[in-house]
């Protein structure tokens, strides 16, 4: 894996924005030989014997699809489906990424987004009106008042509090056993990037941060977040937990965190996998960045 890419990143497809509204030349991508389907169970992805994600002959669609973009100039689509557990973590899924490509983690991240956002907002938020696909799949418009909604990324900073050659990780319950991670937290309206990363730190760790400086992102797609990856820099080593959020946190040391990146059995702590970008932002820490 090269470090310098983030999960879910590296799709490689010309999304083709200008073909979303275009519905001469949208049929013509539909009618294309070399159209192909995502296949999906529920929103999970299926491998193929060679472990890439399996994709169907277009023909076969019934329903609305959501056109991804073209890959060397193939239009890939994927179905828009009516979503029977809507809202569940996805932690069945995580043994599928671990063994897919960064482009079709990409590819597959992109259509769950797109599918979730669907079925969350069926309605529109200014009337209430049912509304319909519309861009491709790419917005939902109202066929009452006329306003157009479009899919939802929800900005999170995550980031490593830096003390004295440590690093601040932490565990929420909920996480497998041996598990930590740096922490993490949704931006609120009128923050700015950093403003979050400090006050996230302080408000689960009881940690003042200066000199925040932005490392990476990557889009994550349960259901619709953007990871900013931020170091920051550590006033003091005193935590005080919130324990809502935390069960436990420690300062890690490099040589803790090279281990547990390199899945020694010995490790303090068990790392995130490689397609969560606390792994990219360990790894970037402890190589120097
Ligand atoms: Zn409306």
């Amino acid at each position: 894996l090269n470090v310098s890419i983030t999960g879910f990143t590296g799709a490689g497809l010309d999304r083709a924005d200008h073909v979303r509204l275009d519905a001469e030349r949208l049929a013509e991508l539909v009618a294309n030989k070399e159209a192909r389907l995502l296949r999906l169970v529920e929103l999970d992805p299926v491998l193929d014997e060679d472990g890439r994600l399996a994709w169907d002959p277009l023909d076969g669609v019934g329903g609305d699809a959501l056109f991804l973009g073209l890959d060397e100039g193939a239009p890939l689509f994927a179905p828009l489906v009516r979503m029977q557990t809507l809202g569940q973590r996805a932690w069945s899924v995580f043994r599928l990424l671990s063994m897919m490509s960064g482009k079709d983690a990409a590819i597959w991240g992109a259509a769950r987004s797109v599918n979730e956002w669907h079925n969350r907002h069926g309605y529109c938020g200014i009337c209430g009106t049912a509304t319909n696909i519309f861009r491709a799949g790419w917005g939902r418009k109202c066929p009452n008042c006329g306003a157009e909604h479009f899919p939802r990324v929800d900005p999170v900073v995550i980031m490593l509090a830096e003390h004295d050659g440590r690093v601040l990780l932490g565990r929420q319950p909920q996480y497998p056993q041996g598990r930590y991670s740096a922490l993490a937290g949704f931006v609120e309206p009128g923050e700015s990037i950093e403003e979050a990363v400090a006050r996230e730190l302080m408000e689960e760790a009881g940690i003042a941060v200066r000199d925040v400086r932005y490392v990476a992102s990557q889009p994550w797609p349960f259901p619709g977040s953007l990871m900013i990856a931020c170091l920051a820099s550590a006033e003091s080593d005193a935590l005080r937990l919130d324990s809502d959020e935390l069960e436990d946190a420690f300062w890690a040391s490099r040589g803790e965190v090279e281990a547990a990146l390199a899945g020694d059995p010995a490790a303090r702590f068990q790392a995130p996998p490689p397609f969560a970008i606390a792994n990219t932002l360990l790894t970037r820490w402890s190589a120097g960045g």
